[in-house]
């Protein structure tokens, strides 16, 4: 039973959630914290990709 603990060895506290949609950079949640933003459209970004597309929108 007490074995489940010895599975976590690496540093697996980060999840892939999916990949940025404009330069495929992969986004992890680490710990809770989103590695990139993900918008309305359920697209998913990374911050730099995201900031820049502010930029180019800053009305949306
Ligand atoms: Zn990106």
């Amino acid at each position: 039973m007490i074995s489940l603990l010895v599975t976590e060895g690496k540093d697996e506290m980060k999840e892939l959630i999916g990949y940025c949609t404009s330069c495929e950079k992969e986004i992890y949640c680490l710990e809770g914290f989103f590695n990139g933003v993900q918008s309305s459209e359920r697209k998913i970004y990374c911050f730099d990709c995201y900031a820049s597309n502010q930029e180019e929108n800053p009305q949306t």
